[in-house]
């Protein structure tokens, strides 16, 4: 076997020579905190690069790679070294020719011809080969590279790694080269790390950027600098010197508030990472383009932005929105914004910037709660707060698990048993004597994505007892397809959480293992055959690419096709996809409640946020389905073209059903004006957003009903009969949101609400007053809508739905002049208020409302609870929108306050 010695990495825990990362804590690419390799984790940096050996002379550390779960772990050692390697010619020859010329004197080996040589030239050739891939590494970790050199060692092992791959068939010791590949995928992995760190080392400038982000609180630490000087410059395919700081800086910041609680599930290839700019968009065809505002359905609604799907290779007049409204159209580029996303916007008269605050839309990781605060009222997300409590894998079960104990195994007995460590050593220690150790689990990290760190095991041993992961029962007996396992990715789009909107894609993708399946105790170790992940078979000498959507050929197909194959083998296809729509549902809802609350706290407005989810479901041999995970950044990558067939149209339909509008920052008369000629036969004058659309306050009536509903007539055949009549203004704003929503739909199915799911309301916390205004909806229109929708334009004509109350008409009017309002004196204040204004407006009206002897105490109360309860209060929430709980409370605080104050 080889035996490779390479320079190891300076961290500290081998390496004395200096260490060439910027990286604050440990830069090791295979360190838990340098990236890499979590799954390789451990108390040092153990995992250098994996040249295994059976025998290691000199083994200091056990490594296991992905490949070498099972028994083959324990033959196989990882060695460190800190001597350059003192091996023979071919990395020798390198060595000398990379000083001599850089790096295009290479190997021959490492030319594409080489795979041929390699399957028929046996192993000899071949670890020579990845020795010197090897060396290359060490040699690029050690030294200041310039980017030419570390371009054409990425060149140099990607061949390595495509002629392993093409070799892997045909040799003997299968294993032993899968090892080998997987080594310089791990070393490409690196280089690819190292060099971008490499770019944004060089120049001063970064450096600078770097320190000054640290300082000025912009940045947790040096880590999330690197990492978003390295995520700009693999967006940008540029170095980071040839960024402007102030791109940097915005996406250092990015960073920051891109909390990495759960991770994405996307492959970044270099494809997604190629910038579009404004220019692309003009090149992109506009024939069949369709007006770019598309209308409400209802009078006194704004148009929404209307999202095109690209298309390749047409030509055509574009249909564009004027200048002055494109300025306003603003999407901040997330360095996660997927490239499906980005050319669907530039079709869409949207820009792409860098930086700005005045956005008003982005595609991005997934944020802290608190963060959600600075979101403005015209700004809309891809996420809600509070959605890793779906999207952890460990937070997924814990809230199953909440609801299974309360409604049994029968309703969420739907995901494989699991146990959360370290919490639940004790429990499983107990299950796995139950069955005598002879049952298979699987371990993952509970925050990760595309099959990093997972294993499947069948030996106490194996099982990592502090680390925090998830142990699940391993699904051992799948539903298999020309012998290979395969699992679901359905696509979930919520729109709303209170109230619930849930809809489903009715195309997602099914991904085969690339080796077929066994049930073997031996095969365990073998990822190809037991995880299902792209990002692991693409890898594999196997995989097959299917490049037509309707095929059910290769290693993905589209949900359809799969729909099509198993309706072919007398599969009840209708009855499963109620199924899958069950369980979706269900999964929301466990953990509708804690995002609910976190929306109130955090979000000022129902225009603000919206998630698409990516769920993961495996069929076992009965076709019953299992939720694996939930992704809240599902991968939207789409290179292929059956990826492009789903996901085309999945993000188009999105974005037209979030429905964005175009900010209101455009004078009355202009907007008028542009609506005459964009669109005559619009029902309003109003081109821009109105923030009265998406109010979260309550009057006083609209309160009182509510509560009425919730406390006294939750039960169906009480609110059925009732809740309809007499809609509150806020009432038909919903009803308008969702009714508008739905002309989007396209491939999405609604499947909550609809006419029958009422029977999930058992699982929510409480009764949900919308969720009944909407069952109640759906029940009397579902069949046929006209009457409904004739029934809320009567409402919207007479502008019945844009009455919010009094209070909040100071604080939040985007208003048009001849809307009446509750508001006395109909005042309007401006749409974006001063920072000034809002936080002190609120106050004064507050102040107003009590006697001058009251007023001391009325400012303290007033205080206490901004402190406490109300973290919106200076996103213009008015005191009516407060949640009746903390109304009361302050509210009884504050009559004590002024009767005492008057005795
Ligand atoms: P990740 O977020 O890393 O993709 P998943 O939970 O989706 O993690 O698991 C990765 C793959 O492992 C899945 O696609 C599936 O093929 C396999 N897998 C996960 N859990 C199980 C299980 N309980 N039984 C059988 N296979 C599983």
């Amino acid at each position: 076997m080889a035996y490779v010695k390479v320079p190891a990495p300076a961290h500290g825990c081998q390496q004395p020579t200096k260490c060439q990362h910027l990286s604050s804590s440990c830069c090791c690419p295979y360190s838990p905190n340098g990236g890499g390799f979590p799954e390789w984790s451990g108390s040092h940096c153990s995992r250098s690069r994996p040249h295994c050996s059976k025998d290691a002379p000199h083994s200091e550390y056990e490594y296991a790679s992905p490949s070498m779960m099972g028994d083959s772990r324990k033959n196989h050692r990882c060695t460190l070294s800190s001597s350059l390697p003192v091996d023979d010619s071919p990395s020798r020859n390198y060595l000398d020719a990379r000083h001599l010329n850089g790096f295009s004197e290479v190997s021959p080996r490492s030319s594409p011809g080489r795979s041929e040589n390699l399957e028929h030239g046996g192993s000899k050739d071949a670890h020579a080969f990845m020795r010197n891939s090897s060396q290359v590494l060490g040699e690029i970790q050690c030294q200041p590279c310039v980017g030419d050199e570390l371009g054409k060692a990425s060149q140099m092992l990607k061949d390595s790694a495509a002629s392993l791959d093409q070799g892997v068939g045909g040799w003997p010791d299968r294993q032993c080269f899968r090892l080998e590949l997987e080594a310089v995928r791990s070393q490409l992995h690196s280089l690819r790390n190292h060099s971008a760190i490499s770019f944004s080392k060089q120049p001063q400038e970064s450096k600078r950027m770097r320190r000054e982000g640290c300082s000025a609180g912009l940045l947790p630490n040096a880590n999330a600098a690197s990492a978003a000087a390295v995520a700009a410059a693999e967006l940008h395919g540029k170095r980071a010197r040839e960024l402007s700081p102030s791109f940097l800086e915005d996406m250092s910041s990015a960073a920051e508030h891109e909390s990495s609680d759960v991770a994405i599930d996307e492959d970044y290839e270099d494809d997604d990472c190629q910038t579009l700019t404004d220019e692309s968009s003009s090149s992109d065809s506009a024939q069949g383009m369709e007006s770019p505002l598309r209308m409400s359905l209802f009078s006194s609604v704004p148009p929404y932005v209307r999202f095109q799907m690209p298309v390749e290779g047409a030509q055509g007049e574009e249909a564009t929105l004027p200048p002055e409204v494109r300025r306003l159209l603003k999407w901040k580029l997330s360095p996660i914004t997927p490239l499906v996303v980005r050319r669907t916007l530039l079709r869409s008269n949207f820009r792409l910037v860098k930086t700005s605050s005045d956005w008003s839309g982005t595609w991005g990781k997934h944020m802290k709660s608190a963060l959600f605060t600075s979101i403005k009222d015209n700004q809309k997300m891809n996420h809600f707060p509070g959605t890793f409590q779906i999207g952890r894998k460990d937070r997924l079960w814990r809230n199953l698990q909440r609801l299974t104990s309360k409604f049994g195994q029968k309703e969420f007995g739907f995901m494989p048993k699991t146990f959360v460590l370290p919490q639940d050593l004790r429990l499983l220690r107990q299950a796995w004597e139950k069955t005598c150790g002879n049952e298979r689990w699987i371990i993952k990290p509970p925050a990760s994505a595309r099959g990093t760190g997972i294993r499947v095991v069948h030996r106490w041993s194996q099982i990592p007892k502090k680390k925090p992961l998830v142990v699940q029962k391993y699904i051992a007996q799948p539903y298999l397809i020309n012998g290979s396992k395969f699992d679901l990715r359905l696509y979930v789009f919520v729109t709303s959480v209170d109230p619930l909107r849930i809809y489903l894609f009715d195309d997602g993708l099914v991904r085969f293992a690339s080796v077929k399946y066994s049930n073997e105790m031996s095969s365990l170790g073998d990822r190809y055959m037991h995880l299902t992940n792209y990002s692991i078979n693409k890898n594999s000498a196997q995989y097959k690419q299917n490049e037509d959507a309707d095929a059910c050929q290769g290693h993905k197909w589209t949900v359809k096709a799969l729909w099509v194959y198993l309706s072919e083998q007398g599969v009840d296809v209708t009855k499963l996809w109620a199924r899958l729509e069950d369980l979706v549902v269900k999964t929301i809802i466990s953990g509708e409640s804690s995002i609910a609350t976190l929306i109130r706290e955090h979000v000022s407005s129902r225009y603000c946020c919206y998630e698409l989810f990516g769920v993961d479901v495996l069929l076992d041999e009965y076709l019953n389905p299992w939720l694996l995970e939930v992704n809240i950044s599902p991968s939207l990558h789409s290179s292929s073209p059956l990826d492009q067939a789903v996901k085309g149209p999945l993000v188009c339909n999105l974005l037209n059903m979030a429905g964005y509008h175009i900010p209101h920052k455009l004078p009355s008369s202009m907007q008028k004006e542009f609506l005459k000629t964009l669109a005559p036969e619009a029902k309003t004058h109003q081109l821009c957003l109105d923030n009265r659309l998406y109010y979260v306050g309550l009057s006083r009536d609209e309160a009182a009903k509510q509560l009425y509903f919730t406390k006294e007539a939750y039960h169906r055949e009480d609110f059925l009969g009732q809740i309809l009549q007499n809609l509150t203004a806020d009432d038909v704003r919903h009803l308008v949101q969702a009714e508008d929503e739905l002309t989007q739909a396209g491939g999405f199915i609604r499947i909550f609400p609809t006419p029958y799911s009422h029977r999930y309301h058992q699982f929510f916390e409480g009764p949900r007053y919308y969720n009944m205004l909407f069952d109640a909806w759906e029940t009397r229109y579902h069949s046929n809508r006209s009457p409904g929708i004739s029934l809320l334009e009567d409402y919207c004509k007479e502008k019945y739905h844009l009455n919010i109350p009094a209070l909040s008409a100071r604080a939040k009017s985007s208003a048009d002049p001849d809307t009446p309002t509750e508001t006395a004196e109909g005042s309007r204040a401006s749409p974006v208020h001063s920072s000034e204004e809002s936080d002190t407006m609120p106050e004064r009206i507050f102040a107003q409302s009590f006697s001058r002897a009251a007023r001391p105490m009325a400012q303290q109360a007033l205080l206490k609870a901004k402190k406490h309860h109300f973290p919106c209060w200076r996103r213009n929430y008015c005191f009516t929108a407060l949640s009746s709980r903390y109304l009361k409370a302050t509210r009884a605080r504050l009559f004590q306050m002024t009767k005492s104050n008057s005795a």
